[in-house]
């Protein structure tokens, strides 16, 4: 619990700032114990701020998108939480057919902008409930299209607290992965180089995906894809053959619909959903000899 005189320091530094907040109503899981903090700087400024007053602190922090591939743990944390999701704003410039997007917009609002102007290259990853900023994080992609494929560059904090910008060429972006992994710079913006469709094929495309997601994807809480796909071969796939899709831990269970997801089936609790990860785990090692590597990040 932080002092009244350190909350004070902190709600100078940003407005919008909430004290002992459970993370369970901020991820997609909807599982997550109390922080000691949870901030929603509305602009670059504000960030800056709460980063240096928390580092002149000594308070460990998180960036955080819409929570959509993490899991808190139940216990509480010292910890302040710096949401991104109210790092808003998009600029077009349709001549040259880029797209200036702020952290904090997520990927379907990206294409719910672009569609406007006939700019495509968002419509078949619109569906990825994140943020831009996390979703270049982790290259997020499906159906054959990834964020790295239409990023031209990004900005950000690093780590001394200075603003850099970096051409996507310098991502080393990987399956699910990227530089900033490693390097722990925060996105604040990405400029997006985009191509030209009519909106209605646009929208079609959007429509087929969408219709996909559905028919394979539980619509419990979850976290998204829990394991990384082995090489070619899909984690989903490997846990349904090891028989493990239903099998219910406390309240949460793997996905009856998409073995590759932990929904939770109501009061689910991280624990819970470690458990179910280290079962499934140990079934496909030793049924397949595989290491299924985790894809949602567990925070501690
Ligand atoms: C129903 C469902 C379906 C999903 N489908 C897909 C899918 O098809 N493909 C896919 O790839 N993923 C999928 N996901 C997972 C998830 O949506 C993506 O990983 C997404 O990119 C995470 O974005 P976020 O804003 O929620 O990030 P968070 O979960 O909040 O954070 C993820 C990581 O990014 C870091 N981070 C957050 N913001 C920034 C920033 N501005 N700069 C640097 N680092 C930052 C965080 O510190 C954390 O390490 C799905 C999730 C759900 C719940």
């Amino acid at each position: 619990m932080l002092s009244l005189e350190t909350r004070d320091i902190l709600q100078k530094s940003c407005q919008e700032i909430l004290f002992d907040i459970q993370m369970k109503f901020f991820t997609t899981l909807k599982i997550g114990g109390c922080v000691s903090a949870l901030a929603f700087p509305k602009n670059v400024r504000e960030l800056m701020k709460v980063l240096n007053e928390t580092k002149k602190l000594g308070i460990r922090t998180k960036v955080v998108g819409n929570c959509s591939n993490l899991l808190f743990p139940d216990e509480n944390l010292d910890i302040c939480v710096i949401s991104t999701t109210k790092l808003k704003g998009i600029e077009t410039n349709l001549a040259q057919r880029r797209m200036t997007v702020m952290a904090g917009e997520t990927i379907g609002e990206c294409f719910g902008e672009a569609v406007k102007y006939g700019l495509s290259g968002f419509e078949r990853i619109a569906g990825i409930p994140g943020t831009i900023g996390a979703s270049i994080r982790g290259n997020a992609g499906c159906f054959g299209a990834e964020i790295a494929d239409i990023l031209h560059s990004i900005k950000v904090v690093t780590s001394v607290g200075t603003i850099k910008k970096i051409g996507a060429d310098e991502l080393e972006f990987g399956y699910r992965s990227s530089v900033l992994q490693r390097s722990g710079d925060i996105v604040i913006s990405a400029e997006f180089e985009l191509g030209r469709a009519d909106s209605k094929t646009m929208i079609e495309t959007l429509k087929a995906c969408a219709a996909k997601r559905k028919i394979s994807q539980p619509t419990q809480p979850s976290a998204g894809c829990v394991f990384k796909k082995f090489g070619e071969i899909s984690a989903g796939m490997l846990i349904d053959e090891a028989g493990m899709k239903g099998v219910k831990i406390g309240g949460c269970a793997i996905s009856s619909v998409h073995a590759n997801f932990i929904v939770n089936v109501g009061n689910g609790r991280a624990e819970d959903f470690k458990a179910l990860v280290e079962l499934a785990r140990t079934n496909v090692k030793s049924q397949f000899g595989i290491d299924l590597e985790r894809e949602v990040e567990y925070i501690s």
